[in-house]
């Protein structure tokens, strides 16, 4: 039975700065969680005040129900992968593997055997004994992700473990995350600030913003609809628009070009960008306000547009969504 982390009014202070400011959430047990948010929004520090690895100002951590808040990190029943990975450079792959066994006293045979099966998990058996400067980026995450789960969490918590990657392998271990958190079935709490990781990775999105958690969801919701124009904007793919009866979102993909004098909004044409699949076309509308039309690329090339032309904006009434703030 997989255990539930909650997270009680938690405060992070450091002197005079507010770093996390009374969050409460419930991680839905055996779950891929990302949070996500800007850079210095206190996503880190509350993954580190989950770990153990940073002191709680304010309020409690809870796990399956009893506070680990003050537990040192080994005791918590929580494991950490660092975004630098943090091996020893001086330990074979499988002692960096069986190094927190070893802290607990376990004796050699019994380490090389459990550090055996971790490595067989990550699919990393045949390098057993390398040291790490002679493994590649991904594999040395692999590495760090055995270290971290020798240790039997209840809850797997990674600061940002693709940053390191290029472009190409993170698309790839970002798949082997997700697949090994599916077989595992234990909770995974991933810190990121891109949204198409989190997207991609997530069953739920915790977004986080100057300390608070500004929408959580799960990442449909959060992305179809977002509540505050800041999780629209920062989601991506959304125009946020000031109408008279309020701020509204849209998706970009929903906006329709029509005939100048017809439509919702009208404008002129500021940028046409191609993109593939589509082209982005970007028009600016009464009030300075500027709106994206991700049109179709066959649509688009039907009847073409140039900065300039003058045109209409419409969408189906039902894809409009009203924000809070
Ligand atoms: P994120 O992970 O979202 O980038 P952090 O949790 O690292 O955000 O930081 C949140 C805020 O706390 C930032 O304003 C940052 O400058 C501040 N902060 C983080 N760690 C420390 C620290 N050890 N001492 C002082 N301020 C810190």
């Amino acid at each position: 039975m997989q255990k539930e982390l909650e997270l009680v009014a938690v405060t992070k202070r450091y002197g005079a700065t507010v770093a996390v400011d009374a969050i409460s959430h419930h991680f839905r047990p055996g779950g891929y969680a990302c949070l996500l948010g800007p850079s210095g929004c206190g996503k880190s520090s509350t993954l580190r005040m989950i770990a153990g690895h940073e002191s709680v100002s304010d309020g409690s951590i809870l796990l399956g129900g009893s506070d680990i808040s003050h537990l040192p990190p080994a005791k918590r029943g929580t494991a950490m992968m660092f975004q630098n990975y943090a091996l020893f450079p001086h330990l074979s792959v499988a002692e960096n593997v069986g190094f927190s066994l070893k802290m607990k006293g376990v004796e050699v045979a019994e380490r090389r055997t459990k550090a055996g099966e971790m490595l067989e998990l990550v699919d990393l058996s045949a390098l057993a004994d390398r040291m790490p400067d002679q493994l590649s980026g991904g594999q040395q995450q692999r590495v760090a992700l055995a270290r971290a789960l020798i240790t039997r969490p209840q809850v797997l918590l990674l600061d940002e473990p693709l940053s390191a990657l290029d472009p190409f392998l993170r698309i790839r271990m970002r798949g082997e995350l997700r697949k090994l958190q599916r077989e595992l079935g234990i909770s995974f709490l991933h810190v990121t600030h891109g949204q198409d990781e989190a997207l991609a990775l997530a069953d739920e999105i915790v977004v986080m913003n100057n300390a608070v958690i500004e929408q959580a969801g799960p990442a449909r919701d959060v992305f179809n609809a977002p509540k505050t124009a800041f999780v629209a904007q920062f989601m991506g793919g959304h125009n946020v628009i000031a109408l008279p009866d309020g701020p509204f979102a849209i998706r970009a993909d929903d906006v329709r070009l029509t005939a100048s004098d017809a439509g919702e909004l009208q404008g002129r044409v500021t940028a046409i960008e191609y993109q593939g699949m589509h082209v982005a076309v970007s028009a600016r509308i009464a009030g300075d306000q500027d709106v994206v039309a991700m049109v179709p690329d066959n649509t688009f090339f039907e009847n073409p547009q140039n900065p300039g032309d003058a045109i209409g904006l419409t969408w189906d009434q039902s894809k409009l969504h009203r924000l809070t703030a």
